[in-house]
């Protein structure tokens, strides 16, 4: 599968805001966005077009495969699954999206930032009701238990995660117990509890030209 490689600070320079893909640093003064609010690239201080609605949709649709990690290609498959779905398909969309065990790691505060999320999640670090879980586009269900390996929590990594997964909330669709680095998917999450900053129907007008 393709990966991006290039600094994901210009992930959010292109979208110019910040797309917090890199956890602690995001909200320090060295997030790029804020050092250099232009696009990057040679011409990014130049004179900028209005763009058209095709740009606009465009962009939204970037800027939320960027923040979720997602290629293009697995993206517009989750498209298609919201589509084939009842109701919504924008929320239908997001909620895949969110249901996504990278972004279950991070929400339950295991890692910094979905990236890390995922690696933590590939290198074998997790297990979802008591079995190895180590695909990060595993989609989660209601009930499931996600738990840090056993042998995996005495790390330094994770005991600094624990203790700052300790100070974090949650979303409401999910609980933790930071101390015996478990957590619990309590519900599916209802669009408005989903707290990415996305107009997701300008991706379903996208896909649907
Ligand atoms: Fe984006 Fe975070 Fe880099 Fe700032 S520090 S540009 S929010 S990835």
């Amino acid at each position: 599968m393709g990966r991006y490689t290039d600094s994901v600070c210009r992930q959010c320079r292109r979208e110019g805001e910040k797309l917090f893909l890199k956890g602690d640093r995001c909200y320090s003064e060295k997030c790029s966005v804020s050092r250099r609010a232009y696009p990057p690239g040679a011409h990014g201080q130049g004179r900028r077009q209005k763009p058209s609605e095709y740009g606009i949709q465009l962009r939204e649709k970037q800027k939320t495969r960027r923040i979720y990690g997602i290629q293009e290609k697995q993206f517009r498959n989750y498209f298609r699954k919201a589509d084939r779905k009842q109701g919504i398909t924008g929320d239908n969309l997001l909620v895949l999206l969110e249901r996504r065990l990278d972004n279950v790691v991070y929400r339950l505060g295991f890692a910094s930032s979905r990236k890390e999320a995922r690696q933590l999640v590939n290198h074998g670090h997790f297990f979802i009701n008591g079995h190895k879980a180590n695909i990060p586009s595993m989609l989660v269900r209601v009930g499931d238990i996600i738990e840090v390996r056993e042998s995996s929590r005495e790390s330094n990594k994770f005991q600094e995660m624990k203790e700052q997964a300790a100070y974090k909330t949650p979303p409401e669709w999910l609980s933790v117990d930071a101390e015996k680095m478990t957590g619990t998917v309590l519900a599916y999450p209802r669009r408005e509890q989903i707290d990415t900053l996305v107009n997701e129907q300008l991706i379903v007008e996208l896909y649907s030209r």
